[in-house]
């Protein structure tokens, strides 16, 4: 059998991984990232084949993995997250840097930055695994702790975009966790979903309909007023 739930309990860790110049660069929000060997040290990432950064990580030859902090901003997580760097300049009014490589490296917000060259790129289907070796790497904040995909998605109600590696359809989950007497509301922009069984702990305690949160509320993930939520059926 295959029960997709068991899935949901896999954490990750929370990234920027980037790629490019400084006239072209795109960086996109990535929980696969993990160290695959010691000597030398070289790093895997997994990347959807349609973001706007694969290209450029394969043109370019290079990367960066930006490690996020616990309290990164909604307008970090909605822009790397949820946007397309066709669409807009993610860095614009960001701290960045630029590597050895001229790879930019995301600094607003991160714990820990490190920059790779491309060895190796496997095929995996939808998504391409790109392997590089360690070409340089700093602490950012020694003090900020990092953003966990089990906090992102458990206590910040994060939404999983469809091109993430670990995007699961609804549809195949069998819990049904929010009670049926209460409404979910979307937000248009990132997609976040206001659950009122739920509410958003700890500042909005279970229960609280949609109507009762305060007018200043906003989406907890991209910032998007009350407003931007439509009720789904
Ligand atoms: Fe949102």
């Amino acid at each position: 059998m295959i029960d997709f739930n068991a899935l949901l309990k896999i954490s990750y860790g929370m990234y920027v991984v980037s790629s490019g110049n400084k006239d072209k660069k795109n960086g996109f929000i990535c929980n696969s990232v993990m160290q695959v060997t010691a000597e030398p040290a070289q790093f895997a990432v997994c990347c959807n084949k349609n973001n706007f950064t694969a290209g450029i990580i394969e043109k370019t030859g290079s990367f960066s993995i930006s490690a996020l902090q616990k309290d990164t901003s909604p307008e970090i997580l909605s822009k790397f997250g949820f946007k397309s760097g066709r669409d807009i300049d993610k860095f614009k009014g960001l701290d960045l840097k630029y590597g050895d490589t001229g790879v930019p490296i995301l600094l607003s917000d991160t714990v820990a930055v490190i920059e790779c060259k491309l060895k190796q790129t496997i095929d995996a289907g939808t998504h391409f695994i790109f392997i590089g070796e360690l070409i340089s790497s700093e602490i950012i904040n020694d003090s900020a702790e990092m953003l966990t995909y089990d906090y992102y998605r458990n206590f910040k109600k994060g939404f999983t975009p469809k091109n993430a590696t670990t995007f699961v359809d609804k549809s195949k989950l069998t819990q049904v966790i929010a009670s049926e007497v209460f409404q979910k509301y979307k937000c248009t922009v990132c997609g976040y979903i206001y659950d009122e069984a739920k509410g958003d702990e700890p500042e909005i305690k279970a229960g609280t309909t949609f109507k009762d949160l305060p007018d200043d509320w906003v989406c907890p993930v991209c910032g998007a007023p009350k407003s931007d939520f439509i009720k789904l059926q």
